[in-house]
């Protein structure tokens, strides 16, 4: 087995020395990115902080989106950005010197707000004991009640999420500047970026980059240390892909999410495509293969194309990578080598074979000008 790791070991040093696409990861803890850098990930290409929102924090996080007044919301806010600061200076250090892509909260609402269902029973339940229900309970019914969403997959997520509660983005943003500051001060070299999730016009990326720039300035006065952090966005709704020339007027970098671009693309939920109804129909031969299976075959291929010539057109210097579970499907990084993206970001088990396969789409010189 000596030969077999020696060989694979030859194999990998090959394709790196070939390869144009570089290799990041998916991570979102310090562990994760230290295994990535160790399977020889050059850096994280996307950092998913709804995971960070969740377990203790999840009550802070519910008094944000729900805070009746400023100072419920400021009290918030306060306690998250030690937590978030700390999140991303273990991450940095992990990946000192490369770059980190930290994406802005994109979680489903519903999954951070209170149940319906339990707050109804505890009021019922105090009535039917002749008590008078605990006031809190009835106005955070009514909160959630307000906020009820029947699909939250294509609801208040993301960037709408950011923009329609005050403080959340510039909290996070502030917690991955102070990090910057810290790892800076301690002789690091902190690469963060900042990525908007769930793009669909420009005014939306406008917007959140100018809360951006405001913190980051804010940040570099109070600690005397230069903060410069790209700002891009994912590219993840079909309207994104087609307006790519305009919203690269105010994106330093495209990420593809294939993962949100293949639903919104075909129609269909991902989390049922894999299981429930879904896998009856394809059991039924009414696909030839899991729509999910290659980026190609699923028709969202000839989105990134378009989205990539037109970002190139309006920005030739664009960096554009994907993040999405195709960035580390074999046929598909084949697929992103062509297209002309820059990197691809996958889970990090699989940067070795996302390594591998962007070497060998090199040496087949299949985007046809580089045939190395
Ligand atoms: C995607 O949509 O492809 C993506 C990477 O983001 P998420 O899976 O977190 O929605
Ligand atoms: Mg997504």
């Amino acid at each position: 087995s000596d030969r077999v790791v020696g060989a694979v070991a030859r194999a990998l040093r090959h394709a790196d020395a070939v390869r144009r696409l570089e290799v990041r990861a998916n991570a979102d803890t310090p562990e994760d990115a230290a295994r990535a850098r160790r399977f020889g990930a050059r850096g994280i290409g996307l950092c998913r902080t709804e995971h960070m929102f969740l377990g203790d924090r999840r009550k802070l996080v519910e008094e944000m989106i729900l805070a009746r007044t400023d100072a419920e919301r400021r009290h918030a806010l306060d306690a998250l950005l030690p937590l978030q600061r700390s999140d991303f200076t273990g991450i940095l250090e992990a990946m000192d010197g490369l770059p980190v892509t930290i994406r802005l909260l994109d979680p489903p609402l519903h999954e951070f707000l209170p149940d319906r269902t339990e707050l109804a029973v505890r009021i019922a339940a105090a009535e039917a004991r002749g008590e008078r229900p605990d006031p809190h309970d009835a106005e955070l019914l009514d909160a959630v009640g307000r906020m009820h969403e029947e699909n939250p997959m294509l609801g208040l997520r993301g960037v709408r999420l950011g923009l329609v509660v005050p403080g959340l983005f510039p909290l996070q943003v502030r917690a991955v500047a102070e990090a910057v500051v810290e790892r800076t001060r301690a002789g690091g070299d902190p690469r963060a970026e900042i990525m908007v999730p769930l793009v669909g016009d420009v005014t939306e990326l406008r917007l959140v980059r100018e809360e951006v720039a405001r913190v980051l300035a804010e940040v570099a006065e109070e600690s005397g240390v230069p903060v410069r952090c790209p700002v891009g966005t994912m590219i993840e709704l079909p309207r994104a892909a087609l307006t790519a020339g305009r919203i690269a007027e105010e994106a330093e970098f495209f990420s593809f999410g294939t993962n949100d671009l293949t639903q919104t693309t075909w129609g269909f939920s991902r989390d049922d495509v894999e299981a429930a109804f879904f896998s009856d129909y394809l059991d039924k031969g009414i696909f030839p293969a899991s729509p999910f299976e290659t980026i190609d075959r699923a028709g969202v291929g000839r989105l990134v194309g378009i989205a990539v010539a037109e970002g190139r057109a309006t920005r030739p210097d664009l960096t554009i990578g994907v993040c999405g579970e195709h960035g580390g499907d074999p046929e598909s990084v084949h697929f992103f080598h062509t297209a002309g993206l820059d990197y691809v970001s996958c889970s990090p088990f699989r940067v070795p074979v996302a390594r591998l396969e962007a070497g060998r789409a090199a040496l087949e010189g299949t985007d046809g000008s580089d045939s190395r």
